[in-house]
């Protein structure tokens, strides 16, 4: 048979190999250089549309609404029930307005949309930043969290506002666009009220008041110049300017002492009732009660309270509550250890008396669910040492007793004052 000569040709578009045209040979097919640029070319932008599509507001957005929100929380919050209903509601307006940025209603007058920031107060632990993760994970919007004490007045050691929007940038892998409709948890806000309460302060109050001012400047919503690597601000950097229209800021804060301040509003103290009936009130939970006035007695300023006029107080867990954050939720701290010693082949089995003491322990500590991670790492970490063995594939199991727990916690306890500053 005669031997044919083929030429080979490229594979994509047919342009035959000569002189000028080089041909990569690849298993059965060749392409050409053109085909090679071209397809280098689809791929780049293929993935400049994902990078930029990584934080685009969900696109069910649209189609949500607030129950819908409060069902997502649910999966991940335990309890809560009130603050979860405000923020669903809240944060469904906030980006309702942004999705519809005409200005028309249905009867034709113009309709300016304001944005409502929103304020949580809740005792340490009670899962205030958790609420504002959960919800901008769900949107998939840019999220950081800021800590208000670190805060000061231009001129004055600490750092600038401007930097808070430096973390949401960079959150945003400094995609301008969709940091303009992040979320941003400022923590610790009460720690930023006016020295003096209700008075004006005589002295120069740089971390109150003064703090509080520069961040209206910034919760309004507004242009703002924003270092890209945060610090100070100095002339020479070069600023990425940030408009703060559509971010929606969530102020948390413990509020020590509010109690009280409503308390004598509603004109009652805390133990004994004065003037209300006491079936009208809910005194394991006066924080319910609050007003932007109070908190202005507390001394935040009448600006600051105007632009946080969605306020949802949160309640302190009970041992049921921070029974059911350890085992419910959908990354429960104990399914998480489970996981992991799942995946050494190890089944870990937890008597029900150890989840007990763990709550038990963690009410003593006082700190809501924040201390049950820590209790947990004492109890499991001894554990996590010990049993996974590379050399075996046996499967192995284990049972975690109380006497187990009890002995691991006995340092905890002993302990009790330093390891609650330690936490
Ligand atoms: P806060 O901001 O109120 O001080 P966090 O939201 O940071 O408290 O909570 C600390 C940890 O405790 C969270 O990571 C979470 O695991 C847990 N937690 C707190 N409250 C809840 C809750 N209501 N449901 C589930 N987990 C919670």
């Amino acid at each position: 048979m005669a031997k044919t000569n083929k030429i080979p040709v490229c594979s994509f578009c047919g342009l035959p190999q000569n002189d000028n045209v080089l041909l990569l040979a690849g298993h059965n097919a060749y392409i050409c250089e053109s085909c090679v640029e071209k397809a280098y070319e689809i791929v780049q932008s293929d993935k400049r549309s994902v990078v930029k599509n990584k934080f685009s507001l969900s696109s069910d957005a649209t189609l949500l609404t607030p129950k819908d929100l409060k069902k997502y929380l649910d999966e991940y919050i335990i309890g809560q029930d009130e603050a979860k209903k405000i923020l669903s509601v809240a944060v469904y307006n906030h980006y309702k307005r942004i999705l519809n940025s005409t200005k028309t209603s249905k009867k034709g007058e113009e309709v300016e949309l304001e944005k409502s920031n929103i304020l949580l107060i809740g005792e340490t632990g009670t899962g205030k930043t958790l609420l504002a993760r959960t919800i901008a994970r769900f949107l998939n919007v840019p999220f950081c969290i800021a800590d208000a004490t670190a805060i000061t007045e231009a001129g004055y050691v600490g750092e600038d506002v401007e930097t808070i929007l430096t973390r949401l940038l960079q959150a945003a892998d400094y995609d301008v666009a969709a940091a303009e409709k992040g979320i941003v948890f400022i923590d610790e806000i009460d720690k930023i009220a006016r020295k003096s309460g209700d008075n004006p302060s005589i002295t120069k109050d740089v971390g109150g008041e003064g703090v509080q001012q520069a961040l209206l400047k910034i919760l309004e919503g507004s242009d703002v110049f924003v270092p890209p690597q945060g610090g100070r601000k100095h002339p020479e950097q070069q600023m990425i300017k940030v408009n703060t229209k559509n971010i929606l800021f969530i102020c948390g804060g413990a509020f020590v002492g509010l109690e009280k301040i409503v308390a004598s509003r509603i004109n009652f103290n805390v133990i004994g009732f004065k003037g209300k009936k006491q079936e009208e009130i809910d005194k394991n939970n006066i924080l319910q009660y609050v007003t932007s006035h109070d908190l202005k007695t507390f001394g935040l300023i009448p600006e600051l309270l105007g632009r946080l006029p969605v306020i949802a107080t949160l309640q302190p867990l009970d041992k049921t509550a921070l029974k059911r954050i350890l085992t419910e939720p959908k990354n429960a701290l104990l399914k998480q250890y489970i996981y992991l010693f799942s995946l050494d082949n190890i089944q870990l089995n937890i008597e029900e008396s150890v989840i007990d003491l763990i709550v038990d322990t963690a009410m003593d500590l006082k700190l809501g669910a924040r201390g049950l991670r820590s209790i947990c790492e004492n109890i499991f970490t001894d554990l996590m040492f010990e049993l996974p063995k590379n050399n075996t594939k046996q499967p192995l199991e284990y049972t975690v007793t109380k006497e187990y727990g009890e002995k691991k916690l006995s340092k905890l306890k002993n302990t009790s004052q330093s390891t609650k500053k330690a936490i």
